[in-house]
């Protein structure tokens, strides 16, 4: 069993440390916990140390705390746009939400929504309080490190405008024409999953979170209730952008920005098992050179040449005559960016070679399209 979690104002040197308050308290009284069980302390931000008990003084544990770790956050972090549902199902959404890993959640006061919060400043503030308690909790339950971020009441333009700010946003709807599952989907950065109310989405909402960039998607055939969607979603997001397959141990780099004005062309696809796909990532280390919002430069590790880089785009294709098929302007881009890269490398004089291996028999080991950047020494021909 995964050793329970205990929230700290801040994760403390390794060493003796005292766990008081009401998070000591819980630990001594209710899960009496005993001299010699492991525990592990976190900040609720990533911050986390495990943690052994020394004594149980009733009202708070005596511990010896190992070395602090801080995970990385996921490189596609999910927000949960939760229009107000009903009474108490509003904390059941919030509690399921947070054992699914949204890393971030935010209160909506949909055109539809039975609950309002918007009546004055002290009722929204109290419901964001009562939503950060909960997601508090849930988090401790699911043995999490981090706490979802609660986000203040929105209305309808605020989410417009958070719509604007993610890579990619999906409004969750029944008659949505698009299956989740064969979405494309980004693999990091800002991932908005709206939810509308019990009494569903108004038309006007759906004109302008769609106007902004959101796309309507439905899940499964089952109806769902307001409070169970964003958890089933977050689940068929952890299996479907490789949340849950890699690590939060990976270092995570830059995130590309695939942008939500690409829906129109296709998102960027992503294969999980793909090198360069991590790469681009930022899941997997890299040097890199250069990038845009649709392609990658980074250094070759093993170079054939002073100058060696791969130009590789964000979308998975398993070699550039694939690239070109699915959007012959980003396979002109690579050479466009191939020949920026030489000159800022001072290779542009007296010249450089791209290369595109092509298929198994010429040599491709990496079955995502790039082109080789070769240059700072003489070249002959034909080449090997
Ligand atoms: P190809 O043989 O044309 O598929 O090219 C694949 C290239 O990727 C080779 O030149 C490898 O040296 C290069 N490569 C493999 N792994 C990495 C990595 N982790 N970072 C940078 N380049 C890599
Ligand atoms: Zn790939």
């Amino acid at each position: 069993m995964t050793d329970p979690v205990f929230f700290v104002a801040a994760v403390p040197p390794s060493g003796a440390f005292e766990l008081d308050g009401d998070e000591g308290r819980h630990a001594a009284a209710v899960k009496r916990m005993r001299p010699g069980e492991t525990l592990v302390i976190a900040d609720g931000s990533g911050t986390w140390a495990p943690a052994t008990v020394i004594a149980n003084r009733g009202r708070g544990l005596s511990l010896t705390v190992g070395q602090a770790v801080t995970d990385e956050p996921p490189a596609l972090q999910v927000v949960i746009v939760q229009a107000l549902p009903k009474g108490e199902r509003s904390d059941l959404a919030v509690e399921l939400a947070t054992e699914a890993g949204a890393d971030e959640i935010i209160p909506w006061q949909a055109a539809r929504s039975v609950a309002r919060w918007d009546g004055s400043a002290d009722k929204a503030q109290r419901g964001t309080e009562k939503w950060r308690r909960t997601a508090r909790e849930a988090a401790k339950q699911s043995r999490r490190h981090t706490v979802p971020r609660v986000g203040t009441l929105a209305t309808t333009a605020d989410v417009v405008s958070e719509v604007g700010r993610a890579d990619a946003a999906l409004i969750l709807h029944e008659e949505g024409s698009v299956p989740l599952a064969s979405s494309p989907l980004p693999r990091a950065g800002r991932l908005l999953v709206i939810i509308g109310p019990e009494g569903g989405l108004a038309d006007e909402e759906i004109a302008r979170l769609e106007g902004a960039g959101a796309r309507a998607v439905r899940l499964g055939p089952e109806v769902l209730r307001t409070s169970t969607a964003a958890a089933v979603a977050l689940g068929a997001l952890g299996v479907l952008t490789g949340r849950w397959t890699w690590t939060a141990s990976y270092p995570v780099g830059p995130v590309p920005a695939v942008g939500a004005d690409r829906y129109g062309k296709g998102m960027a696809s992503s294969d999980p098992d793909c090198l360069f796909c991590k790469i681009v990532a930022g899941v997997i280390p890299a040097d890199i050179v250069a990038r845009t919002d649709t392609a990658v430069a980074f250094r070759d590790i093993d170079p054939q040449a002073p100058t060696h880089i791969l130009i590789v785009p964000v979308d998975h294709q398993p070699n550039v005559a694939a690239t070109a098929a699915a959007d012959p302007t980003l396979a002109g881009s690579l050479f466009t960016m191939a020949d920026s890269v030489a000159r800022a490398e001072g290779i542009g004089e007296p010249g450089y070679r791209l290369v595109a291996n092509t298929g198994a028999g010429a040599q491709q080991t990496v079955f995502h399209a790039h082109l080789h950047l070769l240059g700072g020494r003489s070249f002959t021909w034909p080449p090997g």
